[in-house]
């Protein structure tokens, strides 16, 4: 059997934060073991409980950051809420060589200098069925103090204007239901199907 030709390209996978990116990245991970490489981000953020460095993330200090940022490390960075994060040409790389489809989860300032890149990827925005599930969420999540929160809703509007410009991102996935949301998601990841959801209003 032929692998379909998305399937070659790497996935950005973008949306707003405690939208369910992670979850959903968690399951396909444990279903296919051997398709995907998840492109392991720096960041200056401190770990949140059960995180592993190397795997979840590579966590240095913002002096560690910029080194690596002078040497032009990264294919892309962003500030975001206070801390700093960036992908690494030498990660993407080594997930390619593998053979592996290369995942990406980023937010919205890194998937535009992405678009100036020729790494010509699937952009894929996992968008939440409403604001007020998103805020739900990320509350329920509990990993942030309130005011961490508050920040992070502020850049899920951001996040969520620019999404509403046309074409900016190739498929949306509604995060309502997780067991649909994930099915669609599989298929995506697989490079199967190539249309997804409309994007709600997320309006309230
Ligand atoms: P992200 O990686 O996008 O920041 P997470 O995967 O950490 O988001 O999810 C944020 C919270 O929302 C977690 O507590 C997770 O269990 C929960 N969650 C994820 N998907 C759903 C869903 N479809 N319905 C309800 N809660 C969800
Ligand atoms: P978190 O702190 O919740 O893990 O991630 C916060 C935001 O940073 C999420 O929107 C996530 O997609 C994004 N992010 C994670 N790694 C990178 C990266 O390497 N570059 C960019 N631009 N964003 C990232």
């Amino acid at each position: 059997m032929s692998i379909p030709a998305n399937f070659l390209r790497p996935l950005v996978l973008s949306g707003p934060s405690g939208v369910g990116k992670s979850t959903l990245l968690q399951r396909l991970f444990a279903e296919f073991p051997d398709k995907f490489g998840f492109s392991v981000s720096h960041t200056t953020r401190s770990p949140r409980p059960g995180e592993i460095d190397g795997k979840h993330y590579h966590f240095v200090q913002k002096d560690q950051f910029r080194k690596l940022l002078s040497e032009g490390a990264f294919i892309e960075h962003a500030e975001f809420s206070s801390n700093f994060y960036g992908t690494s040409f030498a990660t993407v790389n080594e997930i390619q060589q593998k053979g592996r489809r290369c995942i990406l989860d980023i937010e919205a300032q890194g998937v535009r200098q992405i678009k100036g890149t020729d790494l010509r990827p699937v952009y894929l925005f996992i968008a939440p069925p409403s604001l007020t599930a998103l805020r739900s969420r990320l509350r329920g999540r509990g990993t942030e103090t309130e005011a961490a929160v508050e920040k992070r809703l502020n850049a899920a509007l951001k996040e969520v204007e620019y999404a509403k410009i046309p074409n900016v991102h190739d498929i949306v996935i509604v995060n309502d239901d997780l067991d649909r949301a994930y099915q669609l998601f599989k298929q995506v990841a697989l490079g199967e199907v190539i249309t997804g959801d409309t994007l709600p209003p997320l309006d309230d």
